[in-house]
């Protein structure tokens, strides 16, 4: 394969400036269609594939995280990357230089989402990826507006510290779906078959929500939907899209945003109003 694999930082040193998208593999076509986006902006993209640790908390599903590595180069290829930085956690984490955490923009602590629900998951998003960024140096770093959070804490930080990162562009791309409407997500794999109708119950949620005059009963209408997908809430709320804080007047710039339980698998999806 033509496909360059690195591991180590030291062959690193000639890529920077590049197109970088960081994933933690168990690639699917969200992930490529990251790839896809970024060479339209020229060759060569650079792709990662780490599973980070650090944004798991204990309980949730690290060891189990499916991680078919000869897989994942192979669709990496076919989409067009020309590098994947395939790091091992002594890289990423060396224990003489710990990575720290930049200090957390207020996207990732004020809006009462995932930073709420999953309290230490933008700590080790931002530890890794600013660790990532250090190390590839790319020109502009492309994310999945599936994790719209995540966007756009990394925005946020990237824009915080510009002596660090002078150059990087954070450029969000659109939410790729299964033909039934469902987000595409590594967890997926974890659904089994009979359970795909209620995971509909997240899109299906955000399509009731979009008949609704304002945003207190687009979210109860949400709620409702959720229950009778028999879908536990953590939320399913309306909200700026850029600041993520409650609305306020008219519903411009609103996003719908959920994140629910199916059984043991925790699913999340949002959509612009
Ligand atoms: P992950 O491997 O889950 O950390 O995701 C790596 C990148 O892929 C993140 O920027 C995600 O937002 C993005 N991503 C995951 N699922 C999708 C999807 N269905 N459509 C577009 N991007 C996605």
């Amino acid at each position: 394969m033509s496909l360059r694999v690195i591991n180590d930082i030291p062959e690193l040193a000639d890529v920077q400036g590049l197109t970088f998208v960081p994933t933690m593999g168990a690639l699917h076509d969200g992930h490529l269609s990251l790839v896809r986006a970024g060479l339209e902006y020229g060759e060569p993209v650079v792709m990662s594939i780490y599973v980070n640790p650090t944004q798991f908390a204990p309980g949730e599903d690290f060891e189990t995280y499916p991680r078919p590595v000869e897989v994942d180069l192979e669709k990496a290829e076919a989409a067009g990357a020309s590098i994947v930085f395939l790091p091992d956690h002594e890289v990423m984490y060396p224990k003489e230089d710990l990575p720290v955490c930049p200090p957390l923009p207020a996207i990732a602590t004020e809006p009462k989402l995932e930073d709420c629900f999953r309290p230490h998951f933008f700590t080790g998003v931002c530890t890794v990826v600013a660790r990532l960024l250090d190390l590839v140096q790319p020109g502009r770093m492309i994310m999945g507006e599936k994790d719209y959070q995540q966007l756009r804490v990394l925005q946020e930080m990237v824009a915080a510290d510009r002596n660090r990162w002078p150059e990087v562009q954070v450029l969000g791309s659109p939410t790729i779906r299964e033909p039934d409407g469902l987000a595409m997500s590594s967890r997926n794999a974890y659904l089994a078959e009979r359970d795909r109708e209620r995971a509909l119950g997240l899109v299906r949620a955000i399509e009731a929500a979009r008949s609704q005059d304002d945003a207190g009963s687009a979210e109860a209408r949400m709620c409702q939907v959720l229950e009778d997908h028999d879908l536990r809430v953590d939320y399913a709320v309306v909200r700026d899209a850029d600041s993520l804080l409650p609305v306020t007047g008219s519903p411009s710039n609103h996003r719908a945003l959920i994140a629910a339980h199916l059984d043991a698998v925790r699913l999340i999806d949002n959509q612009a109003l």
